[in-house]
């Protein structure tokens, strides 16, 4: 809102100026407030009252857009494939796999979509605390368990749905990457609806998977995984 009323108030100067100013002299501070902003949030979520549900679901899809966005990204940049092909290594998939990640995504994460989650929104920590109980539903897509939603497949995550991006059938590759609500994949079309009985089995085509911790811990340069066309 802030920036809308900036821009404007340029334009205005732009047509009725005090005093002549060289071309692009706002550059510097319009660039600075992309910094200044990263301590505020450009974007300040109402949450208070009756505003707060509201606020929580903005939040909710814009933050499940953004891992989606990333999670398409460590399917295509090889060394990022590298990293995230370990949670995909699991031939077993159950509630445990929910945190078999490389231990250096976080880090990345935090430098990338959480830090522009950063820089957009203001929030308070009401909504941060109701984010996080609504992390804990990774849990359930990673279940070991005979359970989809049927026709009602792009409500929410599914462990059905979830399995069929932890396939290792070649037909199931890139497809599936939403976190907790399905609909992105319908939007840019990375969509595969599960038949009635469709629970492949998972892992990675090359078979490849950590035998030990250690195996684990240096997984992107002992896997040579490839990303998968
Ligand atoms: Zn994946
Ligand atoms: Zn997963």
């Amino acid at each position: 809102m802030l920036l809308a009323i900036i821009l404007l108030a340029l334009a205005i100067e732009k047509r009725h100026p005090l005093e002549q100013q060289p071309a692009g002299a706002s550059r510097f501070n319009l660039a600075y407030m992309v910094i200044y902003a990263a301590s505020g949030g450009l974007i300040d979520l109402d949450a208070s009252g009756s505003m707060l549900a509201p606020a929580f679901i903005v939040y909710a899809f814009c933050m499940d857009f953004l891992e989606y966005a990333f999670h398409r990204v460590q399917h295509h940049v090889p060394a990022l494939w590298a990293m995230h092909s370990f949670h995909h290594s699991d031939a077993a998939m159950n509630a445990s796999t929910t945190t078999r990640h490389y231990w250096a995504e976080a880090g990345i994460k935090a430098l990338s979509i959480y830090l522009l989650a950063g820089i957009l929104f203001k929030t308070n920590l009401v909504i941060l605390g109701m984010y996080g109980i609504l992390g804990l539903y990774h849990v359930f897509p990673h279940m070991n368990v005979r359970v989809g939603f049927g026709r009602y497949w792009m409500l929410f995550n599914s462990p059905q749905y979830h399995r069929v991006h932890h396939s290792v059938q070649a037909e199931h590759f890139n497809r599936n990457f939403a976190g907790l609500f399905p609909v992105f994949d319908r939007l840019f079309g990375t969509h595969h609806i599960p038949r009635a009985e469709e629970y492949p089995p998972t892992g990675l085509d090359t078979g490849k998977a950590p035998g030990t911790l250690l195996d684990a811990l240096t997984w992107p340069v002992r896997s040579k995984a490839r990303p998968v066309p």
